[in-house]
């Protein structure tokens, strides 16, 4: 049987901290599906096509990595797609707390689903989408926090 994780997230926009756990990720299970979240009750800067077609640009065709959107219930997907992990990226000891009971509902709903943390490396510990979002919006150099196509992309949503 391969084994399949979902990763999922906002991913407004990808940045070098999620392509690092993806990168870690395909060491360790045979599929990832990164899936991104299709939530209409979050505000987003890029809408989940923009987010699908950078994550595609960025991480090139990986026969290992599929790039989804999924709306609803996450455990529900996960086993839709006959997966059996839920991926996510840890940083900071800010991300452990929402993380464990994130893992702990879905775990609650779904007993045999586990989720299963990767940390990235240490350079990317401080990076988030929303700050990434902040800096370029203020006309700041995003660069060393994400790939090139995804800086165009800011910059674009961001002239001048
Ligand atoms: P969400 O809105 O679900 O938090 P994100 O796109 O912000 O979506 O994050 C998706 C996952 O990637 C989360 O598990 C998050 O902790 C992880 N992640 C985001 N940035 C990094 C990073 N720089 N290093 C490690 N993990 C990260």
């Amino acid at each position: 049987m391969p084994k399949i994780a979902v990763y999922p997230g906002s991913f407004d926009p990808v940045t070098n901290g999620h392509v690092d756990i993806l990168h870690r990720a395909v060491q360790v299970f045979h599929k990832v599906v990164v899936a991104v979240a299709d939530n209409v009750n979050k505000r987003c800067l890029f809408s989940p096509a923009e987010r699908v077609a950078l994550l595609r640009e960025v991480l090139g065709d990986d026969p290992r990595i599929e790039v989804d959107t999924f709306s609803g219930l996450l455990v529900d997907y996960v086993q839709r797609r006959g997966a059996t992990s839920v991926l996510r990226g840890l940083r900071a000891l800010a991300d452990f707390e929402y993380e464990f009971q994130l893992a702990v509902m879905n775990r609650r709903l779904a007993p045999a689903v586990d989720t299963v943390f990767l940390m990235t490396d240490e350079r990317y510990f401080y990076i988030s989408s929303s700050l990434v979002r902040e800096v370029a919006a203020l006309g700041g150099d995003v660069s060393q926090f994400v790939p090139a196509a995804v800086e165009r992309a800011l910059r674009a949503k961001h002239p001048g």
